[in-house]
């Protein structure tokens, strides 16, 4: 590679790779820096912001009232701006040519329709079986799981976004005392909302404790056949060493499991469009 090349890839590297659960907020960021400098709004599409809509001349709580109870919840639940602005009509498909490996598109796009398909299907049957993308870094992984849950939000479903290490973080201090809510309210969340997405379910320094946790938020949602979507960098032999046996085979039983990878990851391609390299 040459020269400025090198100087960009560390740039990047320094720059994206800290902290990979915000893989997704980075690609985001960079991708409304190349496009328009207006951020989208994030206000509720239903209501408008204003906490109630008229239904038969009467006005009662829009749907996001409840939807926010939820996320108060959890102190990180709450959906960021930029992750509001997901949608499977921005899922580029570009970012995933390759004429040498067709497979990175076609993965690709198997992976979008099968996201569409859920969220199609799960407005019909609430028992649908979720999903498991798997990938590498900044291969569209989070872009997909937000977008869903953005879509069912607009739905009126209930929906809780958690990142792992955040929800890791929140279930330590609950019991820890340093955090208002128990832990148990928040299990009890996670474990029954309708619709649950677990991003970056990765390599994180899980103890014994908070693999318990992990199991038994699926274990219950697996019984109760509540649909989950999850995101991962690992694959399956790497979950089961990190997380248990008994968490990887349920997580085969509770969804489908696709895998994206991109010919580059989709944050350095952003960002060499941007600046209109090569
Ligand atoms: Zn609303």
């Amino acid at each position: 590679m040459e020269k400025s090349g090198d100087i960009i890839a560390k740039v990047i590297n320094k720059k994206t790779f800290k902290r990979p659960q915000k893989e997704d907020e980075e690609i985001q960021s960079l991708e409304q820096n190349s496009k328009s400098p207006q951020s989208q709004l994030s206000t509720c599409p239903i209501c408008g912001g204003r906490g109630i809509v008229l239904q038969n001349d009467t006005a009662v709580p829009c749907s996001c009232m409840e939807q926010k109870r939820i996320e108060n919840s959890f102190k990180y639940a709450r959906l960021s701006k930029e992750l509001k602005t997901y949608s499977f009509a921005k899922f580029n498909l570009e970012y995933y040519q390759d004429p040498t490996a067709p497979e990175h598109y076609i993965n690709a796009q198997k992976a979008l329709k099968a996201a569409m398909d859920f969220t199609e299907n799960v407005q019909n049957n609430p028992y649908e079986v979720g999903l498991l993308f798997s990938g590498p870094v900044g291969s569209g992984k989070t872009f997909l799981a937000a977008s869903i849950a953005n879509a069912l939000l607009a739905k009126e479903f209930k929906v809780l976004f958690l990142i792992v290490p955040d929800l890791l973080d929140e279930l330590r201090a609950s019991i820890s005392g340093r955090n208002e809510t128990n832990e148990l309210d928040l299990l009890d969340v996670a474990r029954t909302i309708p619709i649950l997405i677990l991003d970056d379910l990765g390599a994180h320094n899980y103890t014994e404790w908070s693999r318990n946790r992990i199991y038994s938020i699926l274990n219950y949602r697996m019984n109760e056949q509540l649909p989950t979507i999850i995101t991962t960098n690992l694959d399956f032999d790497e979950i089961e060493q990190h997380l248990g046996e008994r968490t990887c085979s349920r997580l085969l039983q509770m969804c489908r499991v696709f895998r994206l990878t991109a010919p580059q990851d989709i944050r350095r391609q952003i960002y060499m469009r941007r600046e209109k390299i090569k």
